[in-house]
């Protein structure tokens, strides 16, 4: 079979030159190749714009090693998201389970065949693009199942249009969740992952309307639009929904305040709409997140935005 060159790029990290080098002849012809021989190097260029698509790693460096450099890319969302495949030498179970736990996608061995590696390599890259596209396509996140930050933009003008037409008050909510990347730390990503499914399936049962809107605005946080909402309904929804994740009562031995998963939200409310905007709106709430996140976290704070 042949394979056409991709647009696809992939970063190899390793501090041999000479591994990279046999890289470069097995899958140069292939794909985008860029070099990284560290860890620091790594985690800079994966913030690159455009973004590698794969990163192929060594776990054996000097420095940061291999799994450090997952760990980071995975606490941040920004790289979260790049599937990353460890090379090495060093082969045990334990090891193996360890880079999966970490959440790279696979793991292959030193020396490594030319023809595995690259059909390895091709297989994982063809599933990044169809994700890629999925996420693009869809408005659905693709871990919780509920809305995206996308159509979080859609429906969020809509309601706005809407509440000027009807007159009506209109509140937005911020939820963080709080002390999650120790929740990580400890539990993994993927417990982490399912803690985040948990909470917004929790969020969304506890939407008091039927014009009430969950959607996922990133990493941790979710965001909640309340129309017809003025300040009382805000401030009694906010501390619905907090009080809704401490009833879940999610085990998170790595939080400072509790021991178990809760979240700090910030609540604003327009009650003129005409005379407010929306970016006003998003970034009271924003605001008070974090006032509510110094005020101790597990809390709310809410205010009016005009
Ligand atoms: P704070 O109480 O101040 O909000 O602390 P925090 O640790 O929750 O906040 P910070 O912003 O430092 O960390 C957010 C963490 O959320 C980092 C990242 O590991 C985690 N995270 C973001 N998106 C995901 C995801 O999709 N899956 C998992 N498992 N973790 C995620
Ligand atoms: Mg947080
Ligand atoms: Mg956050």
């Amino acid at each position: 079979m042949d394979h056409l060159p991709s647009n696809q790029t992939i970063l190899i990290v390793d501090d041999e030159p000479i591994n990279i080098k046999a890289l470069k002849t097995v899958l140069g012809d292939e794909h985008n190749l860029v070099f990284a021989t560290n860890g620091e190097m790594a985690l800079k260029m994966a913030q690159a714009d455009p973004q590698p698509d794969l990163i192929l790693m060594d776990v054996v460096m000097p420095g940061l090693d291999g799994y450090e450099v997952c760990k980071r890319l995975k606490a941040d969302t920004k790289s979260a998201h790049i599937p990353v495949v460890f090379l090495t030498a060093h082969w045990e179970a334990a090891e193996e389970a360890r880079g999966l736990e970490l959440g790279a996608v696979d793991y292959i061995r030193k020396p490594f065949s030319p023809p595995i590696i690259r059909a390895r390599i091709r297989n994982h890259l063809e599933l990044k693009k169809t994700r890629d596209m999925l996420e693009n396509l869809s408005a659905l996140d693709g871990l919780t199942n509920i809305p995206n930050r996308r159509r979080f933009d859609e429906v969020y003008a809509q309601e706005w249009r809407r509440s000027i037409r009807n007159k009506t008050e209109l509140s937005l909510l911020f939820i963080d969740i709080d002390h999650f990347k120790n929740y990580n730390d400890l539990y993994g990503h993927l417990a982490g992952d399912d803690c985040l499914r948990a909470v917004a399936r929790c969020l969304q049962s506890s939407l008091g309307r039927t014009g009430d809107f969950l959607a996922r605005f990133g990493g941790e946080e979710f965001i909640i639009l309340l129309p017809d909402t003025g300040p009382k309904g805000c401030q009694h929804m906010a501390e619905t929904f907090r009080a809704a994740i401490e009833t879940l009562n999610i085990e998170h031995k790595a939080s400072p305040i509790t021991d178990h998963v809760t979240v700090s939200i910030g609540g604003a409310t327009c009650t003129e709409i005409a005379q407010c905007d929306q970016a006003k709106l998003l970034n009271l709430a924003d605001r008070l997140l974090y006032e509510a996140k110094n005020a101790g976290r597990n809390c709310v704070r809410t205010a009016i935005a005009d």
